[in-house]
C-alpha cells in the first residue's frame, strides 16, 4: 500500500521547434504520471512508469481503504470510551 494520489502531467522539453512548442498548436508531452505524498511529515513525490500505473493505482486505494477504516475503528473506540465516562454518547 501507498499513501497519496495519482495526477496527469503535461510536460514542455527543451527540444527546439518541437510539438510542445507549437505557437498555433501546441501539443505538450505526456501525460505522465506523478504520485504526491505526505508520510510522517515529509512530502515527497515520484513519477510512476505507464506499465506500473495500475499497481500503483491499486496500492493508493489499498491505503485509502486502510485509512478510512482505520479511522472507523478509532471513532468507535473514543465514542465507547466517552460512553464509560460519561454514560451517554
Ligand atoms: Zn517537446
Amino acid at each position: 500500500m501507498h499513501p497519496g494520489s495519482i495526477s496527469e502531467q503535461y510536460n514542455i522539453c527543451g527540444t527546439p521547434g518541437c510539438r510542445c512548442k507549437d505557437p498555433e498548436n501546441p501539443q505538450k508531452h505526456g501525460p505522465y504520471y506523478q504520485l504526491s505524498y505526505t508520510w510522517r511529515g515529509k512530502s515527497s513525490s515520484l513519477f510512476v512508469r505507464k506499465d506500473r500505473l495500475e499497481g500503483m493505482r491499486a496500492q493508493v486505494a489499498n491505503y485509502k481503504q486502510l485509512r478510512a477504516l482505520t479511522q472507523e475503528w478509532v471513532d468507535l473506540e473514543m465514542k465507547r470510551e466517552r460512553i464509560e465516562r460519561t454514560g451517554k454518547e
